[in-house]
């Protein structure tokens, strides 16, 4: 049952320091703070300061907005940049979980990881969207297609598919079967099973030999999508996660997570961790990934220094107590707590609990564990 009371706490904190939208969680107390109060509530910036308003102001840039459905808010927002929600500050029934589907993105630091493909608990299958480049164009002209590895030539069929616009190549070595590509990339990864399903690592990058364009780990033509890798699914729930960092250094890696894992998934730097991630921005055990009560993937964070994010949309319904939201530099709190009314029962104990979720807020920033993590581990 959703969390709902008669008033929502909005909190902009604004990160001063120049910087790639990193924010360290356990530093927040020292940024620039704007407090608004209210169950309908409009946010305009203007040269980074922020403040509300319900007449539309057309000069000023809009940031959310905030209206009240049946037992829920609804938070509008108006910026392009990514929304991630901040996992460790989600207070609700269920604790700080927050689930993983088809098309999230989670952040722990610098690192990014992507849920290319989700089989729900119904068994139904949702794709990850592809980008633009990765559709492969559909032969009007019965165009013939040489394929650059097996010199065999054809014409796009799904049955024969040709990879045609995936990098830069132009003229006759653009085209290459798709089973051709996939025979090779193959050759490229190292397969390994794990308690709580497989992981696929790249040993070198997933590029284009010729032009050195990187490739997509899958493809769509018409309505259907086809991976660039040979992975057979189980006949049961999973998510299949992709590490899309940029960082140079970084091979390809697919998880595949299935709903019979043994034990929770550990996301980190350290050594123990089930899934690594090396980079400094990445604590030794940042996250945990778990199948939830009611058999959901969700993500935790564990203190982690500069938090887990997970991508949101635009328009997010707040069923939680508390929560938070990141937008590149900054920070927004949503709070729900309660007005004191004239002759409301209980209200008045009820206004102390919103200190008390501050509180609680404050004792659950993470120490940074990593000196403790590492006596731990001796
Ligand atoms: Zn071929
Ligand atoms: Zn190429």
């Amino acid at each position: 049952m959703p969390a709902y009371k008669n008033n929502l706490e909005v909190l902009i904190k604004q990160d001063s320091k120049q910087g790639i939208g990193l924010i360290d969680h356990e530093q927040t107390e020292t940024f620039n703070q704007w407090k608004f109060r209210g169950g309908l509530i409009s946010i305009y910036e203007e040269n980074s300061v922020y403040y509300e308003s319900n007449n539309p102001q057309a000069n000023k840039k809009y940031l959310l907005k905030v209206t009240k459905q049946i037992n829920q808010y609804e938070i509008m927002l108006h910026v392009i940049q990514p929304t991630f929600i901040v996992v460790k500050d989600i207070k609700s029934a269920n604790g700080s979980q927050y689930p993983i589907i088809a098309n999230s993105i989670i952040r722990l630091g610098r690192v990014e990881y992507r849920v290319i493909e989700e089989r729900n608990k119904e068994m139904q299958i949702t794709y990850a969207e592809t980008r633009n480049q990765d559709q492969l164009q559909q032969n009007d002209t019965n165009k013939v297609y040489q394929c650059r590895f097996c010199f065999m030539e054809g014409i796009q069929s799904k049955d024969q598919l040709f990879l045609t616009n995936i990098c830069r190549c132009v003229g006759n070595s653009q085209a290459v079967h798709l089973d051709c590509m996939r025979y090779w990339v193959d050759s490229n990864i190292t397969r390994e099973e794990t308690q709580f399903g497989l992981s696929l690592k790249w040993n070198k990058s997933h590029e284009c030999s010729i032009c050195k364009e990187s490739l997509p780990v899958r493809v769509q033509y018409e309505n259907e999508y086809f991976d660039l890798f040979t992975l057979e699914r189980p006949e049961l729930q999973y998510i299949l996660i992709e590490n899309v960092n940029k960082e140079k250094n970084v091979y390809g890696e697919i998880y595949l997570i299935h709903a019979l894992l043994q034990d929770n998934i550990k996301l980190g730097r350290g050594l123990q961790c089930d899934i690594k991630a090396q980079d400094i921005t990445v604590s030794r055990h940042h996250a945990t990934i778990k199948l939830s009560k009611d058999n959901y993937f969700v993500i935790e964070d564990n203190r982690s220094k500069f938090g887990t994010l997970v991508s949101i949309n635009q328009i997010c319904q707040i069923d939680c107590v508390a929560c938070s939201l990141q937008i590149g530099k900054l920070l927004i709190n949503l709070i729900q707590s309660d007005y004191i009314l004239k002759g409301a029962p209980s209200t008045q104990h009820k206004l102390t609990q919103l200190p008390q979720i501050s509180k609680q807020l404050e004792e659950d920033e993470p120490q940074m564990d990593d000196d403790s993590f590492q006596l731990e581990n001796k």
